[in-house]
């Protein structure tokens, strides 16, 4: 609990008007998308580095959490004050200081919103590729402090892929800029890389320059549906094979499928076992000439049926499918866990199978979409919060899908972070020795260990304060 002395100190450097430690809104910063609530002390919403500066030396010496925060759509707890403290929100951060259509970079503040970057910059024909699915709500601070992925990263890659340089405030107050602003540059440790991935334990983010890349004029979108996943996951490694290494290329299985099937306006044929939506962009030449491809690998005789689509709003009834596949698995039970795991393209087949096993071995279903190009499969453990045996098999699953993946060379997160929910279970990936080391790291940069405490690293397999509230 902060005192009221140290929180008039922090009204003094932010501002009055700039804080709230009391009342209901202060509870809409308790949570993220997983819905795991925490109470914080304290909200601020700074306005300058230098406050932030401030309240991280403040924080440094009394010894209180500072929780930076976005747009709160982590789905790994990463914004949840697990221990109380002060949220820092990027709110006012939200500008698109310049867009350098000679260098093609960006320069930005972590509160601008994904999509309202990715707008812009399509305004001048230059293209940001990464899209997470929450793209419309997200912060590219939050994008950063997650390396977020999405739907295009099969093709053009994920966040990381995309930051030259950040300047960053470190917990005791410094604010230095890491990286370039150029294409090139290897001078000292690779400090941007760090940054980003480091789920608001190491520093905050308060700027950001971006690099971006031509914006292609033409795209195809495609659906193929299949009798099962191992004929679909057959089709993606042909297509790769060929050379097709389209934009996005999304997958969901049969108990997907069932769940979407009476909301979708289009056929789907009664013994679909799986669906691939695929997309493929360039100019209009490449993308024609890639669909063709596509239509080779997946059309006719080897899919049970595959469509086209002719204009947007074709593309957009299509692409319904997926959008809706998770939401409407709630069918299938009340509450549900979402892993985001990845294993490499050619285990796919073997993994979705696996799932199969586990969702008989424990009675639970266990739907999966995702990243068919990636290999980043979204994994849904739906269950009862309110019967018996139902929660404690939800987590044996967990934990039998995560020896799995890490026996088939893949990894526990793709791209939601290790946060509070997978803090258990980092062990059984990185070594200890590489815990210790991330550990020591974290020393470095916040010796007093006040920004974002308790998560990533949680040996103990212990949260403590935390409230289930609601689905996940
Ligand atoms: C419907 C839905 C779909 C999603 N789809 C995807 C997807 O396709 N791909 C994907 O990768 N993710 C996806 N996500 C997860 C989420 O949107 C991403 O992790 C996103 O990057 C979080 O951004 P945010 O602004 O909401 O960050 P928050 O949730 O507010 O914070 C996330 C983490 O970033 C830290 N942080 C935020 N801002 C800063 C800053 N300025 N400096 C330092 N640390 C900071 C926080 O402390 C926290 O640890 C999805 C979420 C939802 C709800």
């Amino acid at each position: 609990m902060i005192c009221k002395t140290v929180l008039s100190e922090i009204s003094h450097i932010v501002g009055s008007g700039h804080l709230i430690s009391s009342g209901d809104k202060l509870a809409e910063y308790a949570c993220d998308s997983t819905k795991l609530s925490s109470m914080p002390d304290a909200v601020i919403f700074p306005g300058t580095e230098k406050e932030i500066s401030l309240v991280l030396m403040l924080a440094t010496q009394k010894g209180f959490p500072v929780i930076p925060r976005g747009a709160g759509s982590g789905m790994s707890g990463g914004a949840v004050p697990v221990k109380g403290g002060v949220v820092m929100a990027m709110d006012r951060f939200d500008h698109i200081l310049s867009i350098d259509r000679d260098n093609l970079i960006a320069k930005v503040e972590p509160g601008v919103i994904t999509a309202h970057l990715q707008r812009a910059v399509e305004n001048v024909d230059l293209f940001y590729p990464p899209d997470p699915a929450s793209i419309e709500i997200s912060t590219i601070g939050g994008n950063v402090a997650e390396c977020a992925g999405g739907l295009r990263a099969v093709k053009y890659g994920v966040t990381r892929d995309y930051i030259l340089g950040l300047t960053i405030v470190l917990p005791t107050g410094e604010i230095i800029k890491t990286g370039v602003e150029t294409m090139k540059g290897v001078a000292g440790y690779d400090l941007t890389r760090l940054i980003t991935g480091s789920e608001g334990t190491l520093a905050v983010v308060t700027g950001i320059t971006l690099r971006l890349i031509p914006k292609p004029t033409a795209k195809k979108t495609m659906i193929a549906f299949f009798t099962d996943v191992r004929s679909a996951l057959q089709a993606v490694s042909d297509m790769i094979r060929k050379k097709v290494i389209p934009t996005i290329l999304e997958f969901i299985d049969r108990s997907c499928i069932e769940c979407v099937r009476e909301e979708m306006d289009i056929d789907i044929p009664r013994k679909a076992g799986a669906m691939l939506l695929i997309e493929v962009d360039g100019d209009k030449e490449l993308a024609e000439r890639q669909a063709e491809r596509v239509f080779d690998v997946c059309g006719r005789e080897k899919s049970l049926s595959f469509e086209t689509a002719c204009n947007n709003e074709e593309a957009e009834r299509l692409w319904a499918a997926r959008r809706n596949v998770s939401p409407s698995l709630y069918k299938l039970r009340p509450d549900k866990i979402s892993e985001d795991i990845v294993v490499p393209r050619s285990r796919m087949a073997g993994l979705v199978t696996y799932l199969g096993e586990l969702s008989r071995r424990y009675g639970l279903p266990v739907p999966a979409f995702g990243h068919a190009g990636d290999g980043n499969i979204h994994v849904n453990i739906m269950f009862d919060n309110n019967l018996p045996g139902e929660p404690e098999n939800a987590h044996k699953i967990i934990r039998a899908l995560f020896e799995k993946v890490i026996g088939m060379g893949g990894t526990i997160t793709g791209e939601h972070g290790i946060g509070i929910t997978k803090a258990p279970y980092l062990e059984m990936e990185i070594p200890r020795a590489g815990i210790e080391l991330m550990s020591r790291i974290k020393k470095a940069f916040d010796p007093k260990g006040i920004l974002n405490p308790g998560k990533i690293f949680n040996l103990s397999g212990q949260v403590s304060g935390i409230k289930e509230s609601g689905k996940r």
